[in-house]
């Protein structure tokens, strides 16, 4: 009986990301993204770039007691960053994708550093130098793992799909080729830009 309650909440738990993923195409086709939105879109952008993912523990096939932990590493970050019940399956469900944007997140404010290299950024459908106030702000808001703004974040991105700029960002610092890639992307079949070039920095086209 216990067994056929967890399924149905990791049936639950897969409603709610098949949910968030139609949410990630509506943004890719170009609606107006609202900002709970972006990380569905930021974490699918991702998943080429983030080589190390958290592992987390296939639906349980062999889940039978209630504290059975999930894989060890989400477990000790689960602790902290979720607020549920130990065994939630939304904050389990969520915990990849979350830990995803958590680290590329983090990795932009090291690319911040090499200009150089990155002369562009890219967040939702905006193209930006990366010098522009905008990509500064939104990086640098980017908060450390001791960070107070972290506790109940997992349960907040699972539940309410909550992303919260101390923690997450979807701006992303990119190459030149990077950026260029992007704008292909971000260019429909017939040439119409689904993009646009910020009005703060005007940035060139790469
Ligand atoms: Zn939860
Ligand atoms: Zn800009």
């Amino acid at each position: 009986m216990a067994r056929r309650g967890r399924i149905s909440s990791r049936q639950r738990a897969a409603g709610e990301a098949a949910r968030r993923a139609a949410a990630a195409v509506r943004l890719a086709e170009g609606r107006p993204p609202r900002p709970r939105q972006y990380a569905a879109a930021a974490t699918a952008t991702l998943e080429a770039q983030a080589p190390a993912q958290v592992q987390l523990p296939a639906p349980a096939r062999e889940v039978r007691a209630p504290e059975a932990a999930p894989a060890p590493a989400p477990a000790a970050g689960l602790s902290a960053l979720s607020t549920c019940a130990a065994g939630c399956p939304l904050c389990a469900g969520s915990a990849e994708e979350f830990h995803a944007l958590r680290a590329a997140s983090l990795a932009q404010r090291e690319r911040l550093g090499d200009a150089a290299r990155y002369p562009y950024a890219a967040a939702k459908t905006a193209l930006h130098r990366r010098d522009c106030r905008e990509v500064r702000q939104a990086v640098e808001a980017v908060e450390g793992d001791d960070s107070p703004a972290l506790r109940g974040a997992l349960t907040g991105y699972a539940h309410e799909g909550t992303v919260d700029a101390r923690w997450g960002t979807p701006m992303r610092l990119l190459e030149a080729g990077e950026a260029a890639q992007w704008v292909r992307e971000n260019t429909g079949p017939r040439g119409g830009a689904r993009y646009r070039l910020c009005r703060v920095c005007t940035p060139e086209l790469p």
